[in-house]
Order: structure tokens, then sequence, then C-alpha cells
């Protein structure tokens, strides 16, 4: 299944082709002020259409995640995860007409893998293995 999705502007479109079998929230700092809700999908099921040009990139913490928003209308469209660099996570709020009742929603932990925070974890264990 082909999912199209966009920013608000219009700017950035992309498509992914994906059966959305499970959404994901996150607890780190990040994501809960974008009030993150994601899906992942592989490089190879990622297709950015237009506004490369209009992608801005915001690293932190480890500086290995690149998330992505639009520069003119601000909205977090998708990132590639830290967790697993070959995978993105796409705000499934930009994808038109995605339905996510019935779709289970997994809540992941990413403050406790934050080393940006008063009391770190000394080491990040390092990319987890996709099932
Ligand atoms: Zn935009």
């Amino acid at each position: 299944m082909i999912h199209s999705g966009s920013c608000h502007c219009g700017n950035i479109k992309f498509t992914i082709e994906s059966e959305i079998s499970k959404l994901t929230t996150c607890d780190c700092s990040l994501c809960v002020k974008k009030n993150a809700l994601m899906t992942k999908v592989h490089d190879s099921a990622f297709n950015l259409i237009s506004g490369e040009e209009s992608l801005s990139e915001y690293q932190w913490n480890m500086k290995i995640a690149r998330h992505y928003f639009c520069k003119k209308c601000g909205i977090y469209t998708f990132h590639r995860k830290r967790s697993d660099p070959q995978y993105f996570g796409v705000n499934i709020f930009c994808l038109d007409n995605f339905d996510k009742s019935g779709v289970p929603t997994r809540a992941t932990e990413g403050e406790n893998m934050t080393v940006n925070t008063k009391d770190p974890i000394e080491t990040w264990p390092g990319p987890r293995v996709t099932q």
C-alpha cells in the first residue's frame, strides 16, 4: 500500500510503501514537544517526491538521528532513526487520509536513551536489530 504525505504548506511531498500495522510514540524530550506519532519504514520504501530544498535538518543529543522539518511551515515530516539508520520514522499525521484507528501504538523509550540529560546513560547501547 502506498501512502502519500506532505508537510502543511505542501513544499515537502513524499510517499511510503507500507502496510502500517504499528505506530510508535517516544518519550524523549524532542518527540514529546513534537507530540510525535510515527510509523517506521525502510529506506527502500520511502520516496521523497519534492521539497528537498525545503527540508531543514535538526540534530541533537548524539547527533546520529536526522530530524527533518519544513523550513517554511515548520512541520515535522520524518526523521532518519538513530536506533536504525536504514529506517525513517514518519509523522503519520502528514499522511493523506490515513486512518489510525485500530492500529496499535507502542510507546518506545526515548528519555532513558538520551545522553543529553542531567542523569545521562554512560554509553549508548548501539543500534537495535530490527525484527
Ligand atoms: Zn511546509
